[in-house]
């Protein structure tokens, strides 16, 4: 999917990988604190409940669920494009 980097602009140390129109993106490390809350919500649980790697390798997995956790509720789009992703890494195992 993404070839293209960019460098996490929270700690500027870890490049991220990134479409073209991802201005900020942050790296696993700096949102893994922040996104490791415990979901009420057994509904939305189940949506989060994919393995770690989809969060490592895909910022807007990432950004889902931190506004999830944020905001407490997400558009139905939002919640589509999340299982819309989720479905493409599942199909497309990441090549080394
Ligand atoms: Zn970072």
């Amino acid at each position: 999917m993404a070839s293209y980097k960019r460098l996490c602009y929270r700690c500027k140390k870890n490049y991220v990988p990134a479409s073209w129109k991802d201005k900020f993106v942050t790296c696993y490390d700096c949102t893994k604190k922040e996104s490791s809350v415990e979901i009420q919500d057994p509904k939305m649980k189940e949506l989060f409940n994919i393995p770690e790697d989809y969060y490592k390798e895909n910022s807007f997995l990432r950004n889902i669920k931190l506004s999830y956790i944020r905001y407490n509720s997400l558009t139905d789009r939002q919640i589509e494009a999340f299982k819309e992703t989720v479905k493409k890494l599942k199909n497309n195992p990441k090549k080394k």
